[in-house]
């Protein structure tokens, strides 16, 4: 457990998969945990995180990046549309692209601003009726749409089904993603981000295991 353990594991499942080291970003999943292990985090060095509520995000980071200088933070929880504006004046990323109107209102913020954070498109790989995300059959067609808004997402990202085995969701990710020239993949938490880093994952979202059981369930 911690952040010196999960970034040796990662460095192997680099080594392992023949990857670069530094070739996967860890994304420190920081929601709902205590602001001391965040300080703790920050202090030992880490400035990549991850953030799943705009709100919660809007009310720690402005404070912590005036403290320990510039960090990243990446949105990976459902963006509510009335919330993209304070989302996209936050982060540098946005890895829960996931339907036309969520992509219609940063487009034009996007416009507005002359950037955007980097965006990731989220696939409903297991097509769970409760799971946000674009079905896989629906995915041509969106980035379609998205690139006529002059979006350019950088990859995909998903959230495999519970209790199933992760890797063919990986794997299919993988696929899509090379499938539409996207580099990016958004893919492994706490539990399988060493089969994601196998499965080409660039970009690794690891909360517990780096910061400690959340305090309450999200
Ligand atoms: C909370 C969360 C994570 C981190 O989960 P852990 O199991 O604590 O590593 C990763 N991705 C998303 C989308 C999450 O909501």
């Amino acid at each position: 457990m911690g952040l010196l353990d999960i970034t040796e594991r990662l460095h192997a499942a680099e080594r392992a998969a023949g990857r670069a080291q530094g070739s996967v970003t860890l994304i420190a999943v920081s929601k709902v945990q205590p602001l001391d292990r965040v300080e703790a985090v920050l202090e030992a060095g880490h400035r990549i995180f991850g953030e799943n509520y705009v709100q919660e995000a809007a009310g720690k980071w402005p404070d912590l990046r005036d403290r320990f200088g510039p960090v990243a933070v990446h949105m990976i929880g459902p963006l509510q549309t009335n919330k993209a504006k304070l989302a996209v004046d936050l982060f540098d990323a946005i890895h829960t692209l996931d339907r036309p109107s969520l992509a219609q209102k940063l487009a034009s913020l996007a416009q507005a601003r002359g950037a955007c954070p980097q965006l990731f498109v989220q696939v409903n790989t297991g097509e769970e009726p409760q799971k946000a995300g674009v079905l896989p059959g629906d995915l041509e067609g969106f980035l379609k749409d998205c690139r006529a808004l002059d979006l350019s997402p950088s990859g995909l990202m998903c959230i495999p089904p519970e209790g199933e085995d992760t890797g063919p969701h990986f794997a299919m990710l993988a696929r899509m993603a090379a499938d539409h020239g996207l580099t990016g993949l958004s893919m492994g938490m706490s539990g399988d981000f060493e089969a994601a880093v196998a499965h080409g994952a660039t970009h690794i979202r690891v909360g517990s295991a780096i910061f400690g059981a959340r305090s309450y369930p999200v």
